[in-house]
């Protein structure tokens, strides 16, 4: 995939007491359309949970295709890792079903849970056996023995950047190695479905790019995955499709582009500098504004084209007699995502 740094800012126009920058969005586009063509690896059907009262997955439906990342957004608590702990076969559904490859969650738990690979949120190791053993262990646990095993482990350690510390005690280990094996274990039995939680929680940004390159891989593979995350660039320059989960409840689903073309606005014009109570009207009344956010001085305008808007913003910005600074932005995951939730990614 093609990448250019996503936004870059120059000044266009620097007239009287205006000057404007425009963000240019240069991140080349996904590929749903190719993912669409891809067979469906998983089929989550109306999945529900409940903790007593609370509904903590509630009529959850989605899927994941064959060599696709698909990234399962949403603030704390909303159900993220409820619906890969149902998935992995860790907790019984309340209602509904996931069927992978055809076998359902439900019915065949066990040759679901054989072909399905987690990499939990809290890293599951044990800090006084080495690399090797902790494969060797769960290797076990999944029914792989022998030489087969032995190359598996081999290979692994090697496919994680580990080959030279296999025999180290995990105890020794950096966060970011760590959660690099932790990701090696949930492949030990090479399952078409990966659900990685975090995978990238915690680490340096060194071993965060090489966990992020593994999972690359696993894609080209042809693995499905179900990756959770809270870090922004991940769910926009990883993922292929995302679903935005809050309170239980999946409310959109689909690519960035496709999520981002479904909302009635494309672009956010923020005026600094303005006069408090500056009137308003022109830009108000304009075609295709949608919306209008102020706070201390900054005013945000939430528009289909800002390009259409630049005579009212001109007589605006004429009338205050002030120097104002105006900042033009294609909208990104975290408007969509505060648009949907009212809450931040990351928060
Ligand atoms: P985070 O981003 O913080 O990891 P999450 O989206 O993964 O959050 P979950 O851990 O799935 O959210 O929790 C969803 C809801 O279910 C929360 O309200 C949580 O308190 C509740 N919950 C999760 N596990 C249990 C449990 N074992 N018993 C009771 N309630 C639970």
């Amino acid at each position: 995939m093609t990448r250019i740094e996503p936004y870059r800012s120059f000044t266009v126009e620097e007239k009287g007491s205006l000057s404007v920058q425009r963000s240019l969005s240069l991140v080349a586009a996904k590929a749903p359309a190719q993912c669409q063509l891809k067979p469906v690896a998983l089929r989550v059907e109306a999945l529900r949970k409940s903790y007593g009262t609370n509904e903590a997955v509630a009529d959850v439906s989605f899927d994941v295709r064959k060599g696709e990342i698909f990234g399962l957004l949403g603030p704390n608590g909303a159900g993220k890792t409820t619906v890969m702990s149902i998935l992995a076969t860790a907790h019984r559904p309340s209602g509904g079903d996931a069927v992978l490859f055809g076998h359902s969650l439900r019915q065949e738990p066990r040759v679901v849970r054989q072909m399905i690979g987690l990499a939990p949120q809290e890293i599951a190791l044990y800090p006084m056996l080495s690399a090797a053993e902790n494969l060797r262990f769960f290797g076990h646990v999944y029914g792989v023995k022998g030489a087969e095993l032995e190359n598996r482990i081999d290979e692994l350690l090697h496919f994680v950047g580990l080959k030279e510390r296999g025999n180290d005690y995990v105890a020794t280990f950096s966060g970011g190695m760590r959660r690099r094996l932790n990701l090696a274990v949930a492949l030990v039995h090479r399952p078409m479905l990966i659900l990685l939680d975090e995978p990238t929680t915690g680490v340096d940004p060194q071993s965060r790019e090489h966990i992020l390159e593994i999972v690359r891989r696993l894609r080209q593979a042809g693995c499905a995955i179900l990756y959770t995350t809270h870090y922004l660039e991940e769910a926009e320059h990883l993922c292929d499709r995302l679903g935005i989960l809050n309170h239980g409840k999946l409310l959109a689903v689909g690519s960035l582009d496709g999520l981002l073309a479904d909302l009635e606005y494309a672009e956010i014009i923020e005026m600094r500098g303005l006069p408090s109570g500056a009137d308003l009207t022109p830009v108000r009344a304009a075609d295709g504004v949608c919306r209008i956010e102020s706070n201390r001085g900054v005013v945000r305008l939430f528009v289909r084209s800002a390009a259409d808007l630049l005579g009212p913003l001109q007589r605006l910005v004429n009338r205050s007699g002030r120097n104002i600074k105006l900042e033009i932005a294609s909208l990104r995951l975290e408007d969509l995502f505060l648009r949907l939730t009212g809450k931040e990614l990351r928060d």
